[in-house]
């Protein structure tokens, strides 16, 4: 097989001058530029000027505009019809979007039609339903009632104001949809920092907003690096953070945003495990761990990096596995018949290489354990046995198609295996022992538990990481409260 031709529209979309979408249009005249670099073949596909510090303001302040303006006198049914309309657009769009999110990420086309196109459109419906259904409640004060005075009160969940989304680049369509999606339907407008490594098909997207009917200054997208991501977050007209990437950045952002009393939630990584009891079924397993362990290289937050298996079955499923990843393709993400791609990044590369060196030193390679020689950022997909949970392949994020696994004896041992890491996004357990599965789950200490399965979101159920992993969930309607404010109404009649 060979790389599915490119649509026009995806070539004249890469020729275009690349910068900022604020107010309803593209703006790219700023003097500082950047490369978009395709991570399959090292060459430049794209050019974008980064924001200047006015073009930072602009955007902040026509999304402060939008909010005080149409965006807050639209109605909640008309903001649901809006974001309806959209995840229609990126449907229809929906093979350009794919291919401008493969060439920027190395993300196999399979994925990006998968989690950048129907995923996204998923998101932004579910988001659309919650905008008719956000509610306070009703109370009955206790006051005391002098001459024959009555009470009452109620709660109303205000839209908190301009949000600044600050995005990873590891699915830089489908975790945008996640922001735009939230803050749109509680009444917010939001300003979109995405990472420089994935600058380019969110910019299609705000075009297909303005196109679905969302009003100017709702959407705006600002370019550039971190410079440009503190810039927004310090700007005293927004009033929440939304950060998804590294623990080591949402740290500073949370520091910055907090010394203002700005609200900050925060997406971060994981060191996620996957715990494979006795009982495990080991083929099922074998194909849980391929799909959504090496899934996108490895570069998704909630991926397994590292599994405990039962010492009586560890041989049995790295054996399996091994033989499952080297019957799968590796090479360009734009042939239908591979499924291993790049890396997405040079920087991520060398990091990965580096970890591979680690696991040459200090663990024992089962599988892979090598860059893939020629150009393009391309790892083996590699199998690690580790000795003791102190090994840095245990305890840090790697996050690549590096899978350590060790053995363990029994239950207690394994649930402190599982919880020893600062990190606390998702875990899962593989057994039809329904008892031992539900015993474990109230002791490990992670935003998500999965049972015979890993990885796979859903907008009903609420996301997000415990101890350095995050702060805040998203979906679910646990993301509400943090797009709003609660006003307390007390009234005597
Ligand atoms: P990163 O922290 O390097 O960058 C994320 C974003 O922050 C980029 O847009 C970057 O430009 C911006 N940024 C950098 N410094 C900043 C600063 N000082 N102020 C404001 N903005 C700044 O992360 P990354 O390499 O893009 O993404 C990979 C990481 O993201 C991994 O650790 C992964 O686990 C995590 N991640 C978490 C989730 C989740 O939902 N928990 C989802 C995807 C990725």
């Amino acid at each position: 097989m060979s790389d599915i031709p490119l649509l026009d529209a995806t070539q004249a979309f890469l020729k275009q001058d690349h910068g900022q979408f604020i107010n309803g249009k593209t703006k790219a005249s700023g003097d500082s530029t950047f490369d978009v670099i395709n991570p399959s073949t090292e060459a430049v596909i794209a050019k974008i000027h980064s924001a200047t510090t006015q073009e930072v303001d602009a955007a902040i302040e026509s999304s402060y505009q939008a909010f005080k303006g149409a965006w807050g006198k639209t109605s909640p049914y008309t903001r649901g019809v809006v974001l309806n309309k959209l995840a229609d657009l990126i449907e229809q769009y929906g093979e350009e979007i794919a291919q401008l999110e493969t060439l920027c990420s190395g993300k196999s086309i399979h994925l990006s039609r998968m989690f950048e196109v129907q995923q996204s459109a998923m998101f932004l419906r579910y988001f659309a339903g919650w905008s008719t259904k956000i509610n306070g409640e009703t109370m009955t004060p206790s006051f005391p009632s002098m001459q024959g005075e009555e009470y009452s009160a109620f709660t109303r969940r205000e839209a908190i104001g301009v949000v600044a989304g600050i995005l990873p680049w590891n699915f830089s369509v489908m975790i945008a949809c996640w922001k735009i999606g939230a803050a749109l339907c509680t009444g917010c407008t939001i300003v979109l920092k995405p990472s420089e490594f994935t600058p380019l098909t969110i910019l299609r997207i705000a075009a297909l907003a303005k196109e679905a009917g969302v009003p100017d200054g709702v959407l705006n997208i600002v370019n550039g690096k971190g410079d440009v991501g503190g810039q927004l977050i310090q700007h005293s007209k927004v009033r929440k953070v939304s950060f998804t990437g590294s623990v080591a950045t949402g740290k500073k952002i949370s520091a910055t945003a907090s010394a203002d009393l700005t609200r900050c939630t925060l997406e971060l990584g994981g060191k996620n495990t996957a715990a494979v009891l006795k009982d495990a079924d080991i083929d099922r397993v074998v194909g849980g761990l391929f799909q959504l362990g090496y899934i996108h290289q490895g570069q998704v937050c909630a991926a397994p990096e590292r599994v405990y298996v039962h010492s009586s079955r560890i041989d049995e499923l790295t054996t399996k596995l091994a033989q499952k990843l080297s019957e799968a393709k590796i090479g360009s993400p734009l042939d239908e018949s591979v499924y291993f791609g790049p890396l997405s990044n040079e920087p991520q590369f060398n990091k990965v290489c580096e970890y591979l060196e680690v696991a040459h030193q200090e663990s024992r390679v089962l599988h892979g354990g090598k860059a893939i020689k020629g150009e393009g950022f391309f790892v083996e997909p590699t199998i690690v046995q580790a000795s003791s949970v102190d090994e840095t392949l245990m305890q840090e994020e790697t996050f690549g198609p590096i899978i350590s696994f060790m053995p363990y004896e029994d239950e207690e041992e394994l649930i402190d295996l599982i919880n020893n890491t600062p990190f606390g996004l998702s875990s899962s357990i593989w057994t039809n022992n329904l008892s031992q599965a539900m015993r474990m789950i109230p002791q490990i200490e992670s935003g998500t538990v999965w049972v015979n399965m890993h990885s796979i979101l859903d907008p009903s159920v609420p996301f997000g990481g415990t101890k350095q992993s995050g702060v805040g969930r998203e979906f679910g309607r646990e993301f509400i409260n943090d797009y709003t404010e609660v006003k307390s109404v007390i009234m005597c009649y």
